[in-house]
């Protein structure tokens, strides 16, 4: 049973399930979130529950931050009682959350500062992978960084994929989710054209997650969309911040990232009539609505 000392600031969809993952394996814990009750079950399961971020980090040789956008990140790892005041030198900052790569950069550079590498290791997989140790790591940072924290990714993730220095997994994370926009964004407005034009939605449905588009995103928002179950294994709300962040980060490199900014659209639709906290595929919902 490893002994590493890890902490996990962010309890939400996520960071819950990772959190009580590395618990069920022996990792000594300490968590904390900004909603308290989201914290109170990780006690009786033996994890310490800090009062603040900063309080989570002190002691830990891995400090994992798993939360909404480039706000919350910086507002647990520099506000007041931030992780990265309690760090010790050495510890490994681990930024799991979907965020710029400014930010990440900007993050990487203070953790420096503290004496302390960061990796960002944003992840692919939703809150079943997260609860059963079986998401991709996409990892930016040093080669020696991610050796010492491959024992703490491995029981948190099937696979670890390191794509260059800091900053790398935040991009590609960017991309792979504005992709996964671009086609919940499609699928959305492809079953309102066929609501529109009459067709049977059970089957034509099929057609289309079966055939040509039918992505392993596509069959299961599909899916979900179907069972008019959107319940959030990702909330729709974060799925535009990542539009967002990825139409913005593309704007950087001098392009126009036009089917992210339709897809975005549609999104902020859905948000305006009220899906934001919803699963992502109640964007399909939002356009059945007209
Ligand atoms: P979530 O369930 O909404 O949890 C968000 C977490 O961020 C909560 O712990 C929340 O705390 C915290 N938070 C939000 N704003 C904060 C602030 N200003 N200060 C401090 N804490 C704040 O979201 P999630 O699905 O776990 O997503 C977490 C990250 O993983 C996001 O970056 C998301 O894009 C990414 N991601 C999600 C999925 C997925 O399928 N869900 C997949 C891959 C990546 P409170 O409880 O206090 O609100």
């Amino acid at each position: 049973m490893s002994k590493l000392r890890v902490a996990v600031i962010g309890l939400g969809i996520m960071g819950g399930g990772m959190a009580a993952r590395l618990l069920s394996s022996g990792f000594p814990l300490s968590v904390y979130n900004r909603n308290k009750d989201k914290a109170a079950p990780f006690a009786s399961a033996g994890a310490t529950v800090a009062s603040s971020p900063r309080e989570a980090a002190s002691g830990a040789e891995f400090i994992i931050s798993m939360v909404a956008d480039d706000v919350a990140s910086r507002g647990v790892w520099l506000g007041e009682n931030g992780a990265l005041a309690g760090a010790a030198r050495g510890a490994v900052l681990i930024e799991c959350s979907t965020l710029t790569v400014s930010w990440i950069k900007e993050l990487a550079a203070a953790g420096v500062q503290r004496g302390c590498e960061l990796l960002d290791a944003p992840v692919t997989g939703t809150k079943p992978h997260a609860a059963n140790g079986e998401l991709s790591f996409l990892v930016g940072g040093s080669d020696a960084a991610l050796a010492a924290a491959r024992p703490v990714l491995s029981v948190l993730g099937r696979e670890i994929i390191h794509l260059g220095p800091t900053g790398s997994g935040s991009l590609l994370k960017l991309i792979n989710n504005f992709m996964c926009g671009v086609q919940a964004a499609s699928l959305a407005q492809a079953e309102a054209m066929i609501a529109a034009g009459g067709l049977d939605l059970e089957k034509s449905l099929p057609v289309l997650t079966h055939g040509a588009p039918g992505s392993g995103l596509v069959q299961r928002a599909a899916a979900r969309a179907f069972a008019n179950d959107f319940t959030p294994n990702f909330p729709l709300h974060l799925m535009a911040k990542d539009l967002g962040y990825a139409i913005d980060q593309a704007s950087q490199f001098g392009q126009k990232l036009t089917t992210a900014s339709s897809a975005l659209a549609i999104f902020k639709d859905a948000i305006a009539k009220g899906y934001g906290d919803q699963d992502f595929s109640a964007v399909i919902k939002s356009q059945r609505q007209g």
